[in-house]
């Protein structure tokens, strides 16, 4: 078979190196004559592995060592409730910034458990979408946390910059952007991350929160869903999707390898700037996000006529290129280019545009 690859946003392409060497390893692990999900999350070996992938998510990001990460369950989602649950007192309201449809979503899940404040700080100029500045957002100082999205991966909007609003503790779905660039872990008071996107196979997410913000969870906070409970456990108060942690270890190391996550955001940049640059001198494609707010990560665009979508689906899908169908909210296409993804697969695929683009004009 030819290689294939996978624009998919989530679950995405992992590391060749990476499912090769868990190919190797898949049935006698570590000499244990087991494969890593048959042994007990307990055990002295798998206890190591746990260790291991948190020390070295904690080098790569630089994590102080006053926040914990934990290794929970639930997804993106999970954290939707999980976030509330933990973080709003019964009579505090919490800011939700909506940027597009996961944030919208996260503050939906919110409303089932207080009072939320949500405001949409996307704007369109001269036919471009933009985000607000921070200074035309509306937070007010005793919120209990301001909660957004700063990868949009159905949008294909990112913010770089971090907003802060004096002590309000900020906290950032960072499911699609994770460990694609460099931030500083101290101006945030939780991150979380579904895995499934730049981090290893669905089933896992990760929490790192401020330690001083635990401690409060409503007092009917499901156990599984308490960073309380998670953090005094190791997260393994129940048995964590090990496998999936495994992986993340994996994915680790090998980031390490290629040079950590500064080495990563070069490539990241290369890689989108390429599509971008490619889509913006062409009238056959088009991005209608202003050039700040674009996406490393997940790279939105349209075909002017429509209606020749699903040919170059098939023909993009025949030269190996899979999985470039839009979110059904937008529609177009999205090329996911999460730091799996190699840039031959965005050469590739930018080839492919031009050649479909030379024979239907
Ligand atoms: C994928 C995604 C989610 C949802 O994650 P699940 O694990 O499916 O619950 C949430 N937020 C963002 C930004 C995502 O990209």
């Amino acid at each position: 078979m030819s290689v294939v690859y996978n624009f998919c946003a989530g679950p995405a392409m992992l590391p060749t190196k990476v499912m090769s060497k868990a190919q190797q390893e898949f049935i006698n692990w570590q000499n244990t004559g087991c494969s890593v999900m048959e042994l007990s999350h307990r055990s002295k070996e798998f206890m190591a592995l746990a260790a291991k992938a948190e020390a070295d998510l904690r080098q790569l990001m630089n994590i102080p060592v006053n926040y914990r990460v934990l290794f929970c369950h639930g997804g993106g989602r999970g954290q939707f409730s999980a976030i509330p649950l933990n973080l709003l007192p019964e009579n505090g309201h919490a800011e939700y910034i909506v940027s597009g449809s996961w944030s919208k979503a996260a503050a939906k899940e919110a409303q089932n458990f207080g009072n939320i404040r949500q405001q949409n700080v996307v704007d369109e100029l001269n036919g471009r979408k933009v985000v607000k500045p921070f200074e035309q957002w509306q937070v007010s100082p005793d919120a209990a946390y301001l909660h957004y999205c700063p990868n949009e991966t159905v949008d294909g909007i990112e913010m770089f910059d971090i907003p802060k609003f004096g002590d309000v503790p900020i906290v950032a779905d960072m499911s699609s952007t994770i460990l694609s660039h460099d931030i500083d872990v101290n101006k945030f008071a939780l991150i979380y991350a579904g895995a499934q996107k730049n981090i290893g196979p669905s089933g896992l997410t990760i929490v790192i929160v401020r330690e001083d913000l635990l401690g409060n969870a409503r007092i009917n906070t499901p156990c599984i869903l308490n960073y309380t409970t998670s953090a005094e456990n190791d997260s393994m108060y129940n048995t964590p999707p090990t496998y999936a942690w495994y992986l993340a270890g994996l994915v680790f190391e090998w980031l390490k390898s290629v040079g950590g996550v500064s080495a990563i955001e070069n490539v990241n940049k290369r890689k989108a700037k390429l599509i971008y640059d490619y889509v913006d001198n062409s009238t056959f494609y088009k991005n209608t996000i202003d050039p700040e707010f674009r996406s490393r990560m997940n790279v939105p665009f349209w075909l002017a006529d429509e209606s020749l979508n699903d040919k170059f689906l098939s023909e993009a899908k025949e030269q190996g290129l899979v999985a470039l169908k839009g979110h059904r909210l937008v529609g177009g296409m999205r090329a996911s280019i999460y730091n799996a993804m190699p840039i031959e697969g965005v050469e590739k695929l930018i080839e492919f545009m031009q050649s479909f683009e030379e024979r239907n004009q």
